[in-house]
């Protein structure tokens, strides 16, 4: 579902930040506390932030009970903030998600489909750039279709690939966006305009990409699917999106 009125402007969309880990990720640095994330959100004038949590396979069941504590304290917390207690759940490959069964309670539910680098995620058999943007269409065409996602986190790129060592991929980062045709992107942003499914403008990954951003925002804006903004802040100092919006506005417009 969507959680705002649809707009391209981005200095609207800035006032939301929904990619952001608490302490809960071990990614995370410890001050990621629920308390100050929502305190520093505040101070930087944010209207809504998503606390979103990595789960894997092997840490679903622990997930659950980090996600109720977060729920508990979020009881406890007043606040001008909007806060969704969600999660960034893994989409492996074809019909191999998180809660195959999809009994998780999350106020927003944002799903990875690229993070290649983790062991248990599925790689497609043909390795090439154009065998992983195959294996992408095919996993986010089965994930909006089923439903489950509010928003696709980081799309299209392929930083975790290329930089991953174990995988040692052997092409140069941006080789795989830019196997996308204008029409591939069109279709997956229109299935996701369909199924009220958003995209993100990721803060951070998108300065590694600007061009194929530009792209997808153009298309996106052509085919009216929704962005929503993230920073993935691991930091607290990395939670005012506000700070990251003329570099952004410099490659998208
Ligand atoms: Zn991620
Ligand atoms: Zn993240």
């Amino acid at each position: 579902m969507y959680f705002h009125e649809p707009t391209y402007d981005l200095d609207i969309l800035c006032r939301q930040n929904l990619h952001i880990h608490s302490s809960f990720s071990g990614c995370a640095k410890p001050e990621m506390t629920l308390n100050d994330i929502v305190r520093t959100a505040e101070l930087n004038g944010l209207e809504m932030i998503a606390i979103t949590d990595h789960v894997q396979a092997a840490t679903e069941d622990e997930f659950r009970v980090s996600l109720s504590m977060l729920k508990e304290q979020a009881k406890t917390i007043e606040s001008p903030v909007r806060v969704l207690i969600g999660a960034e759940l893994s989409a492996y490959g074809v019909n191999n998600f998180n809660y195959p069964n999809n009994d998780i309670e999350l106020d927003y539910r944002l799903w990875a489909q690229n993070h290649y680098h983790v062991s248990t995620w599925i790689q497609p058999e043909d390795t090439s750039p154009v065998g992983y943007k195959n294996h992408i269409i095919e996993t986010l065409t089965n994930l909006i279709k089923s439903d489950r996602a509010d928003c696709i986190a980081h799309p299209f790129h392929d930083e975790y690939l290329t930089n991953s060592k174990r995988l040692n991929v052997g092409f140069a980062k941006g080789s795989v966006p830019s196997c996308f045709s204008d029409n591939e992107i069109g279709d997956l942003l229109t299935l996701g305009r369909e199924h009220e499914t958003a995209f993100e403008l990721n803060l951070n990954a998108m300065a590694g990409y600007p061009e194929f951003c530009r792209r997808m925002y153009n298309i996106g804006k052509e085919v009216g699917v929704y962005f929503n903004i993230g920073t993935d802040a691991h930091s607290l100092d990395r939670i005012d999106t506000k700070q990251f919006i003329e570099r952004t506005k410099n490659f998208l417009l």
